[in-house]
């Protein structure tokens, strides 16, 4: 394949979700996989809705998945590309004014309903004279502007959908632009993708009819090339198969970040659930990214469960390496000789990455010691192995309490770690041990 440029394109008129992450991370993904260029452009031409302080926090969600843009447009920078546009579909008479309220369309609809026809425009507006048209004009009705689709059943090799077609004589002629002048999404969007050379559009189903429409104006448009390829993935459904909704915020990026979950564990999810490989945690994107199939997505709704967040966060820490977590732990001034030590001994105990503050305090801070037997406590304190320690020192200093005490199981073990550490369970104390050192081990034990 020639290399491939795709583009993702939110509203910026609220938070982005989970499932606007799984539009993004496949054509993010399905750019790296084939060496091509991944777009974000927000389409905002709904001027009304749209705000910079979303478009800000699309970008810094993204950032935050580690979803990188080639290059970012904005539509609303691009009017004048739009209306060059709609000044040759109005010239090949493939746009043209219409003047009814909503109230009206509304009206024709349930007559044309209530004899059993689909509610499909009548084109009453093409019928209209010059006089008829100037009259209204002159009573100040702004028209809005319909495509005139031809009545072809378009048809087209969806990547995920295979072969797919839609017959357009069963669709309305879509509104363009609106009578206050403001483009609707389906000319901005296919300018875009022909200025931007977009050649593979992959976005949800529920734009599955938006494409028929669409195909007619690439051929209007851009007579010479062809359209781009379409896929079309099914979209994340909740457990009882409810859509998510941008507006409400419902498991907006935004809130699972501030829950802790990890954002790898939000991409494995958001790729990987209704497709044929399961969902499992990963190190890296490009680790999803490379058995990321189109192929491999299921025409059925990709059903999740929000839950399953948590268990995906605990596996992708216990994934990761020092190196890819460096950066955070340094931004938690965990640094120095103990940083990586610590890191590979606690990632596999951690729900949450700020877990390891707690194992950082351990091994590094202050914690009020438990001490449940404080006469145990004293005695295993004094058989304390003088220092270096390693690893292979914990197993010599308990196997000389148990000799010692005659203690062994959880009767030797818990004392010591509730001493040590302050908590029953956590990470392997032949790995913490050593990093505590000896001054504070014993410290903890004994006043
Ligand atoms: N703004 C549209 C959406 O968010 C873009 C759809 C498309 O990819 O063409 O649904």
């Amino acid at each position: 394949m020639n290399s491939p440029i795709v583009r993702f394109a939110p509203s910026p008129t609220g938070l982005i979700h989970i499932g606007n992450a799984r539009v993004a991370l496949f054509n993010f993904l399905f750019a790296r996989a084939n060496h091509g260029r991944f777009i974000l452009r927000f389409d905002d031409t709904d001027f009304a809705r749209s705000t910079e302080a979303f478009a800000r926090a699309i970008e810094s969600d993204l950032a935050w998945l580690s979803v990188v843009p080639d290059a970012i447009f904005s539509q609303s920078e691009r009017s004048a590309q739009y209306e060059a546009a709609a000044a040759r579909l109005k010239a090949a008479g493939r746009l043209y004014p219409c003047y009814e309220t909503p109230e009206e369309l509304e009206k024709r609809r349930k007559i044309q309903q209530a004899r059993g026809r689909p509610p499909v425009y009548d084109r009453a507006a093409l019928k209209l004279s010059d006089a008829e048209r100037s009259r209204l004009e002159s009573d100040g009705v702004r028209p809005h502007w319909r495509f005139k689709l031809e009545p072809d059943v378009i048809e087209w090799r969806d990547l995920i959908r295979g072969d797919s077609h839609i017959d357009c004589s069963a669709l309305s002629d879509p509104v363009l632009i609106r009578a206050d002048g403001a483009f609707l999404y389906t000319l901005p969007s296919v300018v875009d993708d022909i200025d931007m050379r977009i050649t593979h559009v992959i976005r949800g189903e529920d734009h599955v009819t938006n494409t028929a429409v669409q195909i007619q104006l690439f051929h209007a448009l851009a007579p010479d090339a062809p359209p781009p390829i379409f896929a079309h993935h099914n979209l994340l459904v909740g457990a009882s198969g409810e859509g998510l909704s941008k507006r409400t915020g419902s498991l907006s990026l935004a809130s699972l970040r501030s829950e802790g979950y990890e954002p790898l564990a939000v991409a494995a999810l958001a790729t990987l659930t209704g497709s044929s490989d399961n969902v499992h945690a990963v190190r890296s994107l490009a680790e999803l990214g490379a058995r990321f199939d189109l192929a491999h997505v299921s025409r059925n709704p990709a059903r999740f469960n929000p839950a399953d967040l948590a268990t995906l966060t605990h596996r992708t820490l216990a994934l990761l390496e020092f190196d890819d977590v460096r950066e955070r732990l340094a931004a938690h001034e965990i640094v120095g000789h103990k940083a990586g030590p610590l890191w590979r001994a606690a990632r596999g105990n951690l729900e949450r990455f700020d877990d390891i503050l707690i194992w950082w305090r351990v091994i590094a801070g202050d914690i009020v010691p438990v001490r449940e037997d404080p006469s145990f406590l004293a005695e295993a304190a004094q058989l304390l192995p003088t220092e270096p320690w390693d690893e292979t020192t914990w197993l010599q200093w308990t196997d000389s309490v148990k000799t010692a005490t005659g203690r062994k199981g959880r009767a030797l073990f818990h004392p010591l770690r509730l001493a040590l550490t302050a908590v029953g369970s956590g990470p392997e104390l032949a790995a913490l041990l050593p990093l505590i050192g000896r001054a504070t081990a014993r410290r903890r034990m004994i006043d």
